[in-house]
Parts: structure tokens; sequence; C-alpha cells
């Protein structure tokens, strides 16, 4: 039997990789992670997540100051933003966040981490810049980057991507965003709201293409009266660059219509991701890839069985917590010998604007597609007394059921949505019947209690129905309203 140096190496040390990392060293297999940056962390941690939030976050604070009068608060009077001291702040999260992905921590944990560019020579063996190190078995989670669609002249304008944003120190005049996919859309409102202008450049015909219409509407609506500029069905044609200003000319995606042409101080370019493939030489270890990624079975096994595809770079769904729980998978089967799989259908995601969107399990796009048949029950936020203190009344609740009652899935659109969700995420994934969540005492006054009004529509609308309220009268003799409005038959 062949020896190898280590029972599993890693490539990437991002959300995927460290989950895999910290779980393979407890589990006692002899673990080296090869990360090509300079810290650990990934994308989540440096450019993503964590950043964004933080962002999000501030610019919230600033929304909140300038609604003061709403709360019955003085008006105040808000001085420019300095975007050096937002993004210091931001900086500060990153470095208190990045001590938990210290190489230290991992070493401790009973993982080598090692940093420069690895390359496959073969299945088992990379190279590291000039060492070579075999395991029996690799992931790779090497994660995405930013990619560039498509149009005439991009590459020769100056650009922002999630990898420069967060370390800009001058707040744009005019921000064009390319691209109102979850990136798009979150940096436009925090940008906003800072207090640039911006304007938002869509191929697809609403902001977060994969979600309902009506529900990305809420989104939308909120966007536009906050100031925010949305060209939805709208496609760039040609970047330039004039007297330092950027002129992006669009056209309409489909159909007929005039180009013209929108001009900013910058260009955000958020518009999709490709894997992270360049300078690994799969094909030297005989590992199938496309332009879309590093393709995994449900057992996260590359077309060579014990190289493993994780996280971002696979192509599936770009989250951190797919990340995770795909690592999770493939340290099942790797190490523990385990034959996990994927089930992809109960995972939850969010899009965090005000108000937030989150979503698990079939919408209505996702249900025709597959061919489900299934029925919605909503409630609206309007309707939730809490929402109504926290003067945050926009949105509403989407549930999904199939005609038996059974839960397909479920979509918020308001305050919280991505805490809320998880009360779905709970009865989805344990199977909860919606007789169970519609009885189950909600705290009053909650924003949670919106589930609870969803999940009760289904039976209040068979509870108070003239059928039901005849059998009443006819058991229990009961004699109708005491009241009845004028005008209204009594
Ligand atoms: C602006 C933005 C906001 C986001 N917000 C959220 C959010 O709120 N919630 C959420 O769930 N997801 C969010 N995401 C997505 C999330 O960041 C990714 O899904 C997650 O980071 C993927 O983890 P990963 O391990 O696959 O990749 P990464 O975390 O990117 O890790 C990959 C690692 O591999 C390293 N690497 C690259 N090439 C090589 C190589 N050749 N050799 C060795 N190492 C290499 C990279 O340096 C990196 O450290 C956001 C993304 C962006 C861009």
């Amino acid at each position: 039997m062949p020896v190898f140096d280590y029972d599993l190496g890693i490539l990437g040390g991002g959300a995927a990789g460290l989950t895999a990392a910290a779980g393979a060293a407890q589990f006692g297999a002899k673990t080296i992670l090869v990360e090509k940056a300079k810290k650990l962390g990934g994308d989540c941690l440096h450019f993503g997540c964590v950043p964004s939030k933080t962002l999000i976050r501030t610019a919230g604070v600033w929304s909140l100051a300038r609604r003061a009068k709403e709360f019955g608060l003085p008006e105040v009077a808000l001085p420019p933003v300095s975007l050096a001291a937002v993004m210091g702040r931001v900086r500060s999260v990153i470095d208190t966040i990045q001590e938990h992905d210290s190489p230290e921590r991992f070493c401790k944990l009973g993982a080598e981490v090692r940093f420069g560019s690895p390359r496959f020579v073969d299945d088992h063996t990379v190279d590291l810049d000039g060492a070579r190190l075999t395991a029996r078995a690799w992931i790779v989670a090497t994660g995405s980057s930013p990619s560039l669609p498509p149009v005439e002249g991009i590459a020769d304008v100056p650009y922002w991507t999630n990898e420069t944003v967060f370390s800009q120190t001058d707040l744009p005049g005019h921000l064009l965003i390319l691209g109102g996919g979850p990136i798009g859309v979150e940096m436009a409102q925090a940008f906003r709201r800072l207090g640039s202008r911006v304007t938002i450049v869509e191929y697809s015909d609403q902001v977060l293409g994969p979600e309902d219409p009506d529900i990305a509407l809420i989104l939308r609506n909120r966007l536009e009266a906050e100031g925010v500029k949305v060209l939805a069905g709208t496609k760039a044609l040609k970047a330039t660059v004039v007297n330092g200003s950027v002129l992006l000319r669009v056209g309409p995606s489909r159909g007929e219509g005039e180009p013209c042409t929108v001009e900013g101080d910058v260009l955000l370019v958020a518009a999709g991701r490709k894997p992270n493939v360049d300078g690994l030489d799969l094909s030297a270890a005989g590992v199938a890839f496309s332009p879309r990624g590093v393709p995994a079975d449900r057992r996260m096994r590359t077309n060579v069985p014990h190289i493993y595809s994780c996280g971002d770079v696979n192509g599936v769904l770009p989250f951190t917590h797919v990340a995770g729980y795909e690592a999770g998978i493939a340290l099942s089967n790797a190490v523990l010998r385990l034959p996990r799989k994927a089930d992809y259908t109960k995972v939850p995601w969010c899009t965090y604007t005000d108000p937030e969107v989150a979503s698990i399990g079939l919408n209505e796009k996702r249900a025709t597609a597959a061919g489900v048949g299934y029925r919605t029950l909503e409630a609206a936020f309007r309707d939730v007394d809490r929402a109504r203190t926290e003067g945050e009344t926009e949105g509403k609740i989407k549930v999904l059921i199939r005609p038996s009652g059974a839960l397909l899935g479920c979509q918020i659109a308001g305050p919280h949505a991505g805490e809320l969700i998880h009360e779905w995420v709970a009865a989805i994934n344990g199977e909860v019947k919606l007789s169970t969540l519609a009885g189950a005492i909600h705290a009053y006054p909650t924003l949670a209690e919106i589930s609870k009004k969803a999940a009760g529509s289904y039976y209040s609308e068979k509870l108070f129905s003239d059928r039901t309220k005849k059998v009443l009268r006819f058991l229990f003799d009961l004699k109708g309203r005491a009241c009845t409005p004028e005008g209204e038959a009594g």
C-alpha cells in the first residue's frame, strides 16, 4: 500500500477549507492545509460576508439617524460621511474575527497550515513552491473570484469589485453597479445610505433573479424609494472613461429600445463569479473542470474519487454555510469513510438589504420549474404589531405548501427576515406540520408572529367558513352576530 505524507490535504483556507481542516484534525487525521493568500479566512472574512455586513450595519445606523423625525425625535443634520472611517471599522471587525482563523489555532487543533501556490503533480501529489506533499485524499476548496461580464472596454476602465470596494477611502459621488444580485443590491443600498448616488444596471427584469418577482419587487420598491436608480432588463454594452468619469453604454437586454449612456464616478462590478482554478494544474491530477467550476457528486467527489471539491469552486451554491456543509460531507467520505451525501433542498439564504430577503425550499419559480403543485399562504408585516412599533411595516412572508398542507418552502421580505426564516428552516428540516406552527404560542409582540399568522391562515379559511358557522349554530344553538356595522346586511 502506498504511504502518503498526510491523510488529508486541503487547498484553500476559506469557509470550506477551514471547516474541513478543523474537523479532520480533530478526528485525528494527519492534515495539511495550503493557502495561496497571506492570511486564512477566504472571501467571506476578507472580501465578502464580514465586510459587507459590517458596512451594511454602519449604513443602517446612518439611515435610522436620517429617519429620526419619524420616531418623534428632533431632526438631525447629518454631516458628510468619511468612507475612510467607515472602512476603518470594517477593517477592525475583520481583524477581530481573523484571530479565530490563525494558523496557530489550527496547529493547536492538529492541522498544519502552509502558505504558497500549490500545483497538482499527480492525483496524490501537490507541488508547493518546490516541495512535494502527498496525501491519501485532497479537497479542492479554492473558492471563486469576481468575473468580468462581456462588455466592450470593461477591462480598460477603472472598476471596483468585492476585492477592492472595502479598502476604498473616498465616497463616490455616483456609483454605477453592474449586477442586481445579492452583492449588487447590498452595496447599492449601503452606498446610497452613506451619501452616494447609485445606479444599478441589471440584465434580468428584476433584482435578485432567483427570487419570485413579488418578493424581489418589495426590495426594489424600497431601493427606489431611497433613491437608488434601478435599470432592470438592461444590458451593459460598452464602458469607457472620459475626463475621469465612467461612461456605460446600456440598452434593453431583450426586445427593442434605444441605447443610452449612464455616467458615474466609479463602476462596481458585481455580475457573477468564476471558480479559482488557475495554477492548480487540475489536469495533472486528471480532475475535470469547466468555466462553471470543479463539479462534484453528492458525496463531494470529483471525477477522481479521492479528490473532493467543496465551496464556491464547485459552482453549486455560493454561500458560506453551504461551503461549511459541503466540507462536512467531504470529511465524512474522505476521513470517516461514511458515504454521506449532500442534500441542497433545505438550504436557506438571505440577502442582507433593508428589508432583508430570505428564502428556503421551493418558491413559485422553482416549484413551477420542477412541476410541483402548490398553493401559497401569505401574511404582511403591516399586520404584525411589533412591525408597527418598530416602524418597519414593509414586506411579507410567503409560504408554499402542497395542496395537502405539507411545507414546500418559505420566502420572507421584511425586517430581520434572515433571523425569521430559521423557524421555517427548523420546520422544513423537521417535517413539522403546519398545524403545529399555527398552534405554537409565539411571544407577543414579536416579528416572529408573522410566521404563526401565515401558518394559521391555512386553517382560518376553514375555521371561519360559512359552512363551519352553520354547523356550530346547529350544534350549540349560537345566535350569530351581536352587532352588525351600519350598511352591512345582518
Ligand atoms: C461581497 C460578498 C458578500 C457575501 N456575503 C455572504 C453572506 O452574507 N452570506 C453567505 O453565506 N455568503 C456570502 N458570500 C459568499 C461567501 O463569501 C462564499 O460563498 C464563501 O466564502 C465560499 O467559501 P469557500 O471556502 O468556497 O471560498 P473562500 O472563502 O473564498 O476560500 C477560498 C480560499 O482559497 C484560497 N485560494 C484560492 N486559490 C488558491 C490556490 N490556487 N491555492 C490555494 N489556495 C487558494 C483563497 O485565497 C481563499 O482563502 C458573499 C460573497 C461576497 C463576494
